[in-house]
């Protein structure tokens, strides 16, 4: 049945508990909230690289702390925690994001989501199948509970794009491989939406990322809070914040062409609280678009071999390694797909971009800020809206 579309957007200046819990409970009033009474919920945050709190990479603890009393306030019977970020292996628990921490102490369950995963067709990918974890088969509600960041493949980040988390550990580096460009991936991803079918999405927007995210940009306040029935407009209230026109996204294009929003034109959706149209960053960070590219892909890309869809993407700027900062800790090696990298321990890391798909999951991994996104024409992979 189709829901009407509803984002609520609050202003939320700390992460103190007793401010985020009474914003969060508002969002949720006037966002539609599920009936959660006496369900088993799943709550999907960022991990990405289980990173301290205050590098923004994350979503903040204190958001999934307020989260899972909102839920056991409102009757859940069970309150479960996963993400599976790639680099970790099958036992993690996110310890430096304090995300572990938070869901001992406030009753929810850590799971585990390499364990037992079962292969999801998956929609649009001409019948590839990926693991998604049997948990998502077990729970009644998922909630997405995003982080408001920049994204050098995606552009932004965002509540749709935090479920590919839900595919286990290294299987998502093949699929940067399989889908090498914005738009292959962006049809992937729209494909895993419409499997796992979240509920609900929240995002954190107290503190966000701009610049080269969603590892390795600036922590920035925006101090915001958004809720919402409809990821895919949350997603939406998202872009225009940072300064996108939404459809300049392939993510949402592919979301709205694949009839998986709620809305069909943006006006659709409903802003109960604060317009976002009215707190628009006029300076933030963003990635920059090419705008000639993104036209053909957008018109020719599911017709192109992926061959050409390889040479295509190995226009974009390519990852630079310093090895002055770099600690040899190999992660970008294990983690990419092209498998483009070697680790020298005297020389540090070497590349060869013509392996290179610059899909950026080495400077998503890397802990020691050792890897930059190449300049272009000295205007830089990411821009502000007013350069
Ligand atoms: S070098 Fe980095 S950007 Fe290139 S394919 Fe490997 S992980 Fe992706
Ligand atoms: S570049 Fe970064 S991720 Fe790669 S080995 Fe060096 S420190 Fe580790």
């Amino acid at each position: 049945m189709k829901k009407y579309p509803i984002v609520a957007i609050s202003r939320c200046g700390t992460y103190h508990d007793d401010e985020i819990d009474a914003v969060l409970e508002k969002l949720c009033s006037m966002a539609d909230f599920p009936d959660i009474l006496n369900k088993r919920v799943l709550l999907k945050p960022n991990i990405l690289s289980d990173a301290a709190p205050e590098k923004a990479i994350t979503t903040r603890p204190e958001i999934l702390a307020a989260l899972i009393r909102l839920c056991y306030r409102r009757g859940a019977d069970q309150v479960l925690v996963g993400d599976s970020p790639g680099i970790h292996g099958p036992n993690f628990i996110p310890k430096t994001s304090m995300i572990g921490e938070v869901c001992e102490k406030e009753g929810a369950q850590w799971c585990e989501f390499a364990k037992e995963p079962r292969m999801h067709r998956i929609p649009g990918t001409l019948g590839h199948k990926l693991p998604l974890p049997k948990i998502m088969d077990d729970v009644d509600v998922i909630i997405s509970v995003a982080k408001l960041k920049t994204h050098q493949l995606m552009y932004a980040t965002g509540s749709v794009k935090n479920l590919f988390g839900m595919v286990p550990g290294l299987h998502k580096s093949a699929c940067h491989m399989r889908y090498p460009t914005r738009e292959s991936f962006a049809r992937m991803l729209a494909g895993l939406y419409s499997v796992i079918k979240p509920h609900y999405a929240i995002m954190d927007a107290i503190v966000s990322m701009e610049g080269p995210g969603p590892a390795g940009g600036i922590p920035r306040h925006t101090g915001l809070l958004l809720a919402s029935n409809d990821p895919t407009a949350l997603d939406v209230a998202q872009a225009i914040i940072m300064g996108y026109q939404p459809f300049s996204l392939p993510l949402i294009r592919e979301l709205h062409d694949k009839k998986l929003s709620q809305w069909n034109k943006l006006e659709d959706i409903a802003y109960p609280l604060l317009n976002p149209e009215k707190l628009v960053i006029a300076d933030f960070k963003r990635i920059k678009q090419e705008k000639r590219t993104r036209l053909l892909m957008a018109l020719f890309g599911p017709l192109v071999s992926r061959f050409i869809q390889l040479k295509h993407q190995q226009k974009e700027p390519k990852p630079l390694f310093d090895n002055d900062l770099c600690i040899r800790c190999g992660r970008c090696v294990k983690i990419c797909p092209g498998k483009a990298l070697t680790l020298d321990k005297d020389r540090g890391i070497v590349a060869d971009y013509s392996a290179c798909i610059r899909c950026y999951c080495c400077h998503e991994v890397c802990p020691a800020d050792a890897i930059t996104i190449e300049k272009r024409n000295g205007s830089g992979s990411w821009i502000s809206r007013q350069s």
